[in-house]
């Protein structure tokens, strides 16, 4: 039989609580061997989605297919597909990280003669091989923790983990290890986990799902959401001077640009931002630059292009569909046909 295209199939998925909606409409695939990030500000829906792909929590319209299976119709023979952290991850404190992952992996039906060779391996990729595999739960620092999640979510060999928030509450440098870890990952197994650190995802992920107030707002490689929310060049630039003299070379030179200064100390220390939806010319701020160097009251100490970041791409999608969402209220108070957000 040929293997099912999508590793993670979701379409049309609903869900209200109450008369409230947590997740509207909502399609999208992951295909196999992914390793997909799931964005959206709080509450946009992310956890309730998690959970209906892993048969935790029903839909109340729409369906979801693991690796072809139906969710809804074969519960457990998905969930013996899917590796699942849940959000908090929530471990008990009394057990040692190998009793626990021993007791998790007999529960999951791992065979007693794998049983060491699979949780060394885990232990190992999750770098709990050391000290840490001895210790008490309760006494682990909260990166040691979400490893233990993680590892708990691989126990099996999944083909399909899901994490939720996997690096939620960590310090940079435990965000870093947990980076690495999920990068490991890549190759064993498909990976969709849903984070609020959007370096972190710009890394790991080779593909990014930004879900807003329940629905998909946008859904691309980085580079891909780069070109639709951001298109154009943005460039950095670092003056010394009077800011009248640079705005009136702006206005000569950058006229049909966007910029925006930056709040500084010092009057004369002027930072800025330049924006151009100019795609394809090579360097829009050469004319800029010249005249900058050129004139005896300005000093030129720095200029630079900005690549986007998923920040900057979030902020645009996310602030796009509340723009969207408020033209609908508008539109259907004012009795014409609401527009549809995708
Ligand atoms: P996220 O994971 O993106 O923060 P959630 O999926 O947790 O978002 O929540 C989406 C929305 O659904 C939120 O408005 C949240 O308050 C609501 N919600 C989540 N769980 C419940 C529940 N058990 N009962 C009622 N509302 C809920």
């Amino acid at each position: 039989m040929d293997s099912p295209p999508y590793s993670i199939e979701a379409k049309h998925l609903t869900k209200m609580y109450g008369r409230t909606p947590a997740v509207r409409d909502l399609s999208f695939q992951v295909r196999p061997g992914e390793v997909v990030g799931f964005l959206g500000p709080n509450g946009a829906g992310k956890s309730t989605t998690l959970r209906i792909l892993t048969g935790l929590l029903a839909a109340t319209s729409g369906e979801a297919w693991i690796n072809g299976i139906s969710v809804a119709r074969e519960p457990s023979a998905i969930k013996r597909q899917i590796g699942y952290m849940a959000e908090n991850n929530p471990l008990p404190e009394d057990f040692r990280v190998s009793e626990y992952l021993r007791f998790r992996a007999r529960l999951k039906g791992v065979p007693r003669r794998e049983l060491r060779s699979h949780l060394d391996s885990i232990l190992e990729t999750c770098d709990l091989h050391r000290k840490a595999r001895r210790k008490v739960i309760g006494a682990l620092s909260k990166g040691f923790r979400q490893r233990v999640g993680i590892a708990d979510a691989l126990i099996g060999n999944p083909q399909i983990t899901i994490m939720d928030e996997p690096t939620i509450g960590l310090d940079p440098h435990q965000v870093i290890l947990i980076r690495d870890l999920i990068q490991n990952l890549r190759g064993r197994t498909t990976v969709l986990l849903s984070s609020h650190i959007l370096s972190e995802v710009e890394v790991c992920c080779d593909r990014v799902l930004i879900l807003n107030q329940g629905r998909l707002v946008a859904s691309g490689t980085p580079a891909e959401l780069r070109e639709t929310f951001v298109p154009g060049a943005t460039y950095r630039l670092e003056v010394i001077g009077q800011r009248t003299v640079l705005e009136s070379l702006l206005q000569k030179y950058a006229a049909d640009w966007r910029h925006r200064f930056d709040q500084t100390d010092d009057p004369k220390d002027l930072r800025l931002r330049i924006s151009t939806d100019e795609r394809d010319q090579e360097d829009p701020t050469q004319a800029l630059t010249n005249a900058i160097h050129a004139n005896p009251e300005l000093t030129l100490r720095a200029w630079h292009k900005i690549d986007p970041n998923l920040e900057d791409i979030f902020l645009i999608a996310t602030r796009r569909s509340w723009e969207l969402s408020e033209e609908a209220l508008r539109d259907k108070n004012s009795g014409n046909q609401p527009e549809v957000i995708s």
